[in-house]
């Protein structure tokens, strides 16, 4: 079956929800939402697990594309233009080789952007033409064959679409939670397509750990300390952060699409209702997530996943 005949219509409360999102957008332009000094004062930095391995981190560009800053980070209108990206991330640790966020297949705008509805598929549509994670990996001298498994941050298509790319038996793993928010629901919600999905392997995560840093829960992945997964419920129900233990000492989280810019972060602003109050599951908990982001140690450097800048220096050249 060619997927690109599944072309849902924009169903009525879609285009509602779009309307709805729309309206709301201008105001908050102006009068961006003010963050809550009482959150942001209750956080505490619970610390974290020394990482007794390390891991190697390369970013894998697949695709571009350039938003409002306004759009992205309410109330910012300087730089009016924000350069972003959607890139996989490689991490090699002595035990496993995975990727967060296999982000995009090559024909990603053939397979499955049809599957989004209308009026969202247009705004999230990456410029043309994708890399696909095959080519992505191929420039770093590694194949499909060389990935153990995936780890998205959240299950939307533009965090898995890589995984058509990927042999049928590389698992993914993600929480409980995140599985059955994509894949049980009659209808997918808004962002998720399901095909990259289907019949996948889950290996399910538990944040059952302790609070690390300023995040309440916790799974370190390998018991060294170099691959931590923290909690950023909001955007999606499962949403996770991944804390990593890199070579040299840095110490980096993945934040997914917590923040879809590290400006969000340092001006502490959500993403205008415009397209967020669509792809944001919970605009309370999201925003109370970016507090607990711009609460961080100074040490830990947050690379949102669409940030194109803060995954460049990750970015590996063939040798
Ligand atoms: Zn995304």
């Amino acid at each position: 079956m060619h997927e690109d005949r599944v072309r849902p219509a924009a169903s009525l409360p879609v285009l509602a929800a779009c309307c709805g999102a729309l309206l709301a957008t201008p105001r908050r332009l102006l009068w961006p939402r003010r963050p809550d000094v009482r959150v942001l004062s209750a956080l505490r930095d619970a610390g974290q697990p020394p990482a007794r391995k390390h891991i190697r981190l390369t970013a894998l560009p697949q695709g571009t594309q350039t938003a409002p800053a306004a759009v992205v980070a309410e109330g910012v209108i300087r730089p009016a233009y924000l350069r972003l990206g959607m890139t996989s991330f490689l991490v090699e640790h002595p035990a496993a080789r995975f990727l967060v966020d296999p982000s995009l297949c090559v024909d990603v705008h053939r397979t499955v952007l049809p599957q989004l509805p209308a009026p969202l598929r247009k705004f999230v549509a990456p410029d043309r033409p994708v890399t696909g994670l095959a080519e992505a990996l191929d420039r770093v001298d590694l194949a499909v064959d060389d990935v153990d498994f995936a780890l998205p941050t959240h299950l939307h298509w533009d965090h898995v679409s890589g995984l058509l790319e990927l042999p049928s038996e590389v698992p993914v793993r993600a929480t409980p939670t995140e599985w059955a928010f994509a894949l049980n629901a009659r209808r997918p919600p808004l962002g998720v397509a399901s095909s990259p999905l289907r019949g996948r392997r889950l290996e399910a995560v538990e944040l059952d750990g302790p609070p690390v840093l300023t995040f309440d829960r916790s799974h370190d992945l390998f018991g060294d300390g170099s691959v931590v997964i923290v909690d950023l419920a909001g955007h999606t129900p499962g949403s996770v952060g991944v804390l990593l233990g890199v070579e040299g000492g840095r110490r980096v989280l993945l934040a997914g699409d917590a923040v879809w810019h590290r400006l969000q972060v340092r001006r502490l602003r959500e993403k205008a209702p415009f397209p967020g109050r669509l792809v944001d599951h919970d605009r309370g908990a999201a925003f109370a997530v970016v507090h607990r982001l711009r609460a961080l140690p100074s040490h830990v450097e947050v690379v949102p996943a669409h940030d194109r800048d803060a995954a460049a220096c990750w970015v590996r050249r063939r040798s």
